[in-house]
């Protein structure tokens, strides 16, 4: 941390001050003008409805009046009318179903992205009166955090209000596992991969996790001068080494090349997945199926978390509050240092707002200065992935954590932002006092 912080030109900070003001404005602007354009698609698809009423049978026919006013509306706007027959759709569903986040988009308290995102995982909901439910909670959240946070908290409390538990919707979507090829350009094609949340996950870590150790090593070589003949050229991106990797794995069985068998005990084979599985106490006990997640992020059935909390050594285990979500017990095979286990399984990601990098990706952050005092405990701990930890060091941006955990963020323009740590669970507490 450099001694004093750099100085800026305070007319430079007016100009900023400014800016972002009017950004703001421009933002709650467009908020405002997309929930008029959403409300007026809503009605030429209730038009559309209206004709298509009394038209024959045949999906196509009955199709016919919409595909029609979409052509009219794109020519219009010079859209393809097949985004906006797409758009309709979605506009009256939102009209519909989801009123109250339409009257936020209009009062320009959230975004046209976190009205979509909130359409999205609410329509799994059919009840109204959960969706209400759902849908109000969402909204308020919307209005303090980015779209894709309000997309995990969205997520994770329709896992709590939806009737059907994870387990029991697992089973039916397990069956629809496959994988799928289509030929692209340019010589290219696409292969796709569908199955249970836990595998997809724990595969990109490790095709991830194989792809960094690569460009260590490349990096390393590139310094030092001693360059490896198969590593001269490997000016590969992680997305290119990732595929690289995939390609050789499926074809062959291993990596074609390995660059880090001198350094890496056991190579790249070694490596293994590593993702965080969280699991509320009562699941883990087996008294209920719900709640839990891999790294906070993507819902998993209640069984395959407890399958992988009983033998699967090499990935975080975390067992959680049943009311508070708070963290109960850590376990991992790997020792490393308690606290930092603590923090790491606390913040789920980096703390900066709105940033999702994974908590294992993270350094671990002195918010008050350690060589000014800060203590290293769980009070003064945060985990802030690299671009957000070297903001924080480099730049005038202050972070203050509270007693509860979360953090105050200050701004050079002195604006302020709070990140408050995740809970894991985003329900009500039930009255029943639990049984800890
Ligand atoms: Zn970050």
């Amino acid at each position: 941390m450099p001694d004093r912080p750099p100085v800026f030109d305070d007319r430079e900070d007016a100009v900023l001050t400014e800016v972002v003001g009017a950004l703001v404005e421009s933002e709650r602007a467009l908020a405002e003008l997309e929930g008029v354009r959403i409300v007026q698609f809503a009605a030429a698809m209730r038009v559309a409805l209206r004709r298509s009423e009394h038209r024959p049978r045949a999906i196509q026919e009955r199709e016919m009046a919409l595909r029609s006013i979409a052509a009219e509306i794109g020519v219009a706007l010079r859209w393809n009318d097949r985004t906006v027959q797409r758009r309709l759709g979605e506009a009256l569903q939102l009209v519909d179903d989801f009123p109250t986040t339409v009257q936020a988009l209009s009062d320009g308290r959230i975004s046209a992205r976190h009205a979509a995102v909130i359409r999205d995982v609410g329509t799994e909901l059919v009840d109204p009166t959960l969706r209400a439910a759902f849908e109000a909670r969402v909204v308020t959240r919307a209005a303090s955090d980015t779209a894709a946070g309000t997309r995990a908290f969205a997520r994770a409390l329709l896992e709590e209000l939806h009737p059907a538990s994870i387990t029991e919707r697992f089973e039916s979507a397990e069956q629809q596992r496959r994988v799928w090829m289509e030929d692209g350009v340019d010589g290219m094609a696409r292969l796709g991969v569908i199955d249970g949340a836990a595998k997809i996950r724990a595969m990109y870590d490790r095709l991830t996790q194989q792809a960094r150790a690569i460009r260590v090593v490349a990096r390393a070589e590139a310094e030092v001068g001693d360059i490896h003949p198969d590593a001269v050229q490997d000016r590969r991106t992680t997305d290119q080494t990732r595929a690289d990797l995939l390609c050789d794995l499926v074809l062959t069985g291993q990596p074609a090349v390995d660059p880090t068998a001198g350094t890496l005990p056991g190579g790249l084979g070694a490596i293994r997945a590593n993702v965080s599985v969280i699991v509320p106490a009562l699941t883990a006990a087996g008294a209920t199926d719900r709640g839990a997640s891999i790294d906070g992020l993507s819902p998993i059935d209640a069984d395959t978390a407890r399958r992988l909390l009983a033998g699967a050594p090499a990935w975080d285990q975390l067992v959680t509050h049943p009311v508070t979500g708070s963290v109960l017990a850590v376990d991992r095979y790997r020792p490393s240092p308690a606290l930092q286990r603590f923090v790491r399984a606390r913040d789920v990601h980096c703390r900066f707002p709105g940033c999702r990098q994974p908590a294992r990706r993270c350094d671990l952050d002195h918010n008050h200065d350690h060589a000014r005092g800060g203590p290293t405990a769980r009070c003064n701990l945060a985990c802030l992935c690299k671009r957000h930890h070297t903001l924080k060091t480099e730049t005038p941006w202050v972070a203050r954590q509270l007693p509860d955990g979360s953090i105050q963020w200050t701004s050079p323009l002195g604006r302020r932002a709070t990140d408050r740590p995740e809970r894991y669970v985003a329900f009500v507490p039930e009255p029943d006092p639990p049984p800890f």
